[in-house]
């Protein structure tokens, strides 16, 4: 109704000269061009092209995990679906909204890492090892310092830009290089960044940036405006929202 609220017209070519050619269940028409000879329907050349989903079940979805907060499994429960299907469809979601974001940042922004255990060893907590009714693998020896991909805990880089958007990036290591690189990819020179006292960090003076850092461990979070307190909040819905708006 929205695409062809001016009649059904070729998506490829614009031609009006279209006839219909079969449909392909849940309520989805194909339709045939005589101008270029080929077939389209509803979902040709936008996100949900080439997925099993009917447009119906991907608006509600994108409601009930967009707008309404659902998780992957709470949503598995209320639409009485398998996670796997439900979690390539959020991925989906997830990965188009993030391309329409424009990832540049200036002025004020915070930067923080997060280590996240990689694998379902040593969880004793995971839903997914309680279903299997045996106890959790072991990791082996536990080890100290930072984690590290090699190590099963690679580091998520968190970058907030203050009344701005986020950004997420998954890194292999947390050396200065890829710091400065993670950085300087997003960020544009001559901002601030706001970071904690770790030693990847301290590169940023120099790579044209007024650096500034609070020192967690001698128990300094916030001094003034230099705080990376909006990092270390829960991950927020509010992009998502800005761009569904
Ligand atoms: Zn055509």
């Amino acid at each position: 109704m929205v695409r062809w609220r001016n009649g059904i017209c070729c998506l490829r070519c614009g031609s009006g000269r279209v006839r219909g050619h079969g449909n392909y269940g849940q309520g989805l028409k194909r339709y045939f061009c005589k101008a270029c000879g080929r077939t389209f329907n509803g979902k040709t050349g936008n996100s949900f092209h080439y997925s099993r989903l009917s447009l119906r079940e991907w608006f509600m979805l994108i409601l009930l995990f967009l707008a309404l907060h659902n998780s992957i499994l709470g949503l598995s429960w209320l639409l009485e679906w398998s996670c796997m299907p439900i979690f390539k469809a959020v991925k989906r979601l997830m990965l188009r909204l993030r391309a329409l974001q424009p990832v540049g940042m200036d002025g004020s922004v915070e930067s923080d890492e997060i280590y996240v255990t990689a694998g379902l060893k040593g969880r004793n907590n995971s839903h997914r090892i309680k279903r299997l009714g045996r106890k959790p693998r072991r990791r082996g020896l536990k080890r100290r310092g930072r984690g590290a991909w090699g190590r099963d805990k690679p580091a998520v880089f968190i970058l907030v830009e203050r009344g701005g958007g986020e950004d997420y990036v998954p890194s292999s290591d947390v050396e200065a290089e890829t710091a400065l690189k993670v950085i300087g990819r997003r960020v544009s020179e001559g901002s601030t960044v706001y970071t904690d006292f770790f030693k990847a960090y301290l590169g940023l003076g120099e790579a044209g940036y007024n650096h500034e850092w609070v020192n967690h461990s001698a128990g300094e979070y916030v001094r003034g405006e230099c705080h990376v307190n909006s990092c270390e909040k829960q991950p927020s819905h509010k992009t998502s929202h800005k761009i569904l708006k």
